[in-house]
């Protein structure tokens, strides 16, 4: 008796705590918001009739988040975000990755060509009107065909005569539509970065652990047409208005308090099969941690010893650790969180339940095993298609570069020598051959080629690999690493900047005829056309029949489970919410919920190099020059756990307190919530957030930028009576 009291104590506990979720702002689970601690409306947080904190966020450059902070278009967002923004910035001359960077004034503030960020100005269901004309008896092929027509309509009236862009997307594998009417800003301009000692302070060391002592912010501004519209670079630009910002509470957050994350998360697989987490962990992961650590272990070696490669390799380097690290994390946790027998255990009873339904056994009964057997069939070319992404799109750089130049040549066959588009092509290829020599090192390059070659070879099934026995000088040896890098990168002519320049802007048909006899030019297009002759029409066949199941299995599963069912992460805005709070991760540890300015000294004097600190941050821990950013105990905290459900893409996402205010700015997750893409574990899973005040003791203390915080709303909540809401 006294067990199952345990038991259902234990049960209900989880399941009032539990935080798993990524909401459409327009369907909240609103009353449990409410019920852990929120004061805000729905209006409040999402609403098309007045202002609302939507209007506060947007999603940076595609694959972050930021948010407003000022009501002059002031951007904060992270380190790790702005870092290639700021690494391009960077020379010897100028190294704002070691100095950090800070505008003092508006007109020091650095472009970002190409950079974008994007409001959004609605979102709205649409799934009737995108899947009128399709039948259940239609096929995949027919459904996808008539969605895509209506889409275009869809997409058509509702944006006509504005300036937004819209977008239909697919939630729940295509259960339902929503459009999203987007505004997108594209003059953006560096404000402020702190040095790498602080806004990747720990580095891959500490990235995806805790505790954690990261200062990852950085600071744009968002710039608009002098009448408050999107427009490109001008001098007669203005800092934008925005509709709303978010104000900043000085008192941070204390334990338990309730918080929430607003932003855009990238992709999230909840909803998979146990063969399809089997594939993740047992195939696609290995393969691409083994080319990363070899990868890495290259780039690292070489970035050490050499400032100038430092520089040079920086934000690459990062590209490739950051999901290195995260999948080891992942398979871990998922293999310690025994998630493939959970999946079995969960289809188990789902089928059970559909079995116990005679309306649904006919159409539901043999589901969930066809998924599974559809999934073990798919493997091979599934891998063969994450080789060439690692492979082509992470591994020699100098491959990416070359089908670049190609496609740009191509544009050019179709016009006249000479004409104005023809000449323009003529100045993008320069452009590109110039930026993509600023930061490369050949020998670095090819040793990445020597030591993946190999594994693209032993990993793929023969059916798959690239046949590259017609480039000459390879036709012995085309699987040996070491060989076929000898040949490649000693006679090609994209190694050479002075020479590649010369060749692009004397004669392009002689440009062309050499190319065609280039190894590394050959070898590229063999790959390229390896994957779409080869991989990607079987792969997107293999990909569409398994959506299609996707799509019935997750409808069965909202239907017969009674938890609110939320649609995977596909980079759309997103509410995720919990509290602040530590976790308990493993045998004999327990995180504490937050850190502090005494944990970066501690750290620094380890010695490790990751742990760096510049000399101005040691001195004002010693003298205690905190200004008004401490806690009530008079310390500085650094950064904070939350139980709130994130991903990749959720990077600079605001952490919003009860009322609306900002406590802090996410950007990781512990070391044992790397799983959470694939299987949500609430009482471990935490969200690592630096605390605002942090940002603010960085910028005003450390970089006597107080300006900008000048600039911001600050409230001290404990002070004004009863926190308002202050959204409206
Ligand atoms: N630091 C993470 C990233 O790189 C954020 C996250 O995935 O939680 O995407």
């Amino acid at each position: 008796m006294k067990n199952r009291f345990v038991a259902l104590l234990v049960l209900l506990t989880s399941s009032l705590f539990a935080s798993e979720g990524m909401w459409i702002p327009t369907l909240l689970n609103l009353d449990d918001m409410q019920a852990k601690g929120m004061s805000l409306s729905a209006e409040d947080i999402y609403s098309i009739n007045h202002s609302s904190i939507k209007d506060a966020i947007v999603h940076f450059g595609g694959g972050c988040t930021g948010e407003l902070i000022s009501d002059q278009g002031l951007i904060l967002t992270n380190y790790h975000c702005g870092y290639s923004r700021v690494q391009a910035h960077s020379s010897l001359e100028n190294d704002y990755l070691t100095d950090g960077f800070w505008a003092m004034n508006k007109d020091e503030e650095l472009s970002n060509p190409g950079l974008k960020v994007t409001f959004i100005k609605q979102i709205i269901d649409v799934t009737d009107k995108v899947l009128e004309g399709v039948f259940p008896t239609s096929t995949e092929e027919e459904r996808n065909a008539i969605i895509q027509a209506n889409s275009l309509l869809v997409v058509n009236d509702y944006i006509e005569n504005t300036h937004y862009k819209g977008e239909v997307k697919a939630f729940n594998y295509g259960n339902e539509y929503h459009l999203i009417i987007k505004e997108i800003f594209t003059d953006i301009r560096l404000v402020g970065a702190p040095p790498s000692a602080i806004g990747k302070f720990g580095g891959d060391t500490d990235n995806w652990v805790w505790p954690r002592h990261t200062g990852d912010f950085s600071l744009f501004r968002i710039y608009s047409s002098p009448d408050g519209k999107p427009a490109d670079f001008a001098a007669e630009n203005i800092p934008f208005i925005p509709l709303h910002h978010l104000p900043i509470n000085m008192d941070g957050v204390n334990e338990g308090d309730f918080t929430m994350v607003y932003g855009f998360p990238g992709s999230t697989y909840e909803h998979l099969v146990h063969k399809d987490v089997e594939y993740i962990m047992n195939q696609s992961n290995p393969m691409r941690i083994k080319m990363r650590r070899n990868s890495l272990a290259i780039i690292d070696a070489a970035m050490i010893n050499v400032d100038a490669t430092r520089i040079k390799y920086a934000a690459k380097q990062s590209r490739i650790s950051n999901a290195y690290k995260k999948w080891i994390g992942q398979n871990l946790g998922l293999d310690s969180f025994e998630a493939i027998a959970k999946k079995k255990e969960f289809e188990t009873d789902l089928q059970s339940k559909i079995e116990n339904d005679t309306t649904l056994i006919e159409q539901y009964g043999s589901l969930i095993n066809e998924l599974n057997k559809m999934s073990i069939e798919g493997w091979d070319v599934h891998l063969a298609r994450d080789i060439f992404v690692e492979f082509y799109y992470y591994g020699p750089e100098i491959l990416r570069f070359s089908i670049g130049i190609d496609n740009l040549l191509a544009q050019m066959d179709t016009l006249e020598e000479g004409s104005e588009h023809y000449q323009l092509l003529v100045e993008k290829l320069n452009n590109k051959s110039n930026s993509f020599f600023k930061n490369y090192d050949k020998s670095i390059d090819e040793k990445i080629f020597e030591s993946l070659w190999p594994i693209y070879y032993s990993e793929n099934s023969n059916d798959y690999t690239v046949d590259i026995s017609s480039i000459k000088g390879v036709s012995k040896s085309w699987n040996d690493g070491t060989t076929v890098a000898a040949t490649l990168y000693s006679s090609s002519i994209l190694l050479n900047k002075e020479g590649f320049l010369k060749e692009i802007n004397s004669s392009i048909k002689k440009l062309k005829k050499k190319l065609d006899k280039d190894p590394i030019y050959q070898l590229s297009k063999l790959l390229y056309a390896n994957y779409t002759d080869n991989i990607k029409g079987e792969y997107a066949m293999s990909k569409t029949r398994m959506d299609g199941l996707m799509r019935h299995y997750t409808f069965i599963q909202k239907e017969l489970n009674n938890d609110p069912f939320w649609p995977d992460a596909n980079s759309t805005l997103r509410v995720s919410y919990g509290k602040a709070e530590g976790s308990t991760p493993r045998d004999g540890m327990t995180y504490k919920y937050a850190t502090t300015l005494d944990g970066i000294i501690q750290k620094n004097n380890t010695g490790n190099t990751d742990f760096t600190i510049p000399d101005k941050l040691r001195t004002l821990h010693s003298d205690k020059n905190y200004g008004k950013y401490t806690n009530e105990d008079g310390k500085i905290s650094v950064c904070f756990l939350g139980s709130n459900h994130t991903s990749g893409g959720n990077s600079g996402s605001p952490a919003i307190d009860g009322n609306g205010y900002l406590v802090g700015l996410n950007f990781d997750r512990t070391w044992e919530s790397t799983m959470s893409d694939i299987m949500y574990n609430p009482d471990i899973c935490r969200n690592i957030m630096v605390d605002i005040r942090y940002v603010l003791f960085i910028i005003d203390k450390y970089a006597d930028a107080g300006h900008l915080v000048d600039e911001m709303t600050l409230i001290n909540v404990s002070e004004s009576k009863e926190a308002e809401v202050i959204v409206l």
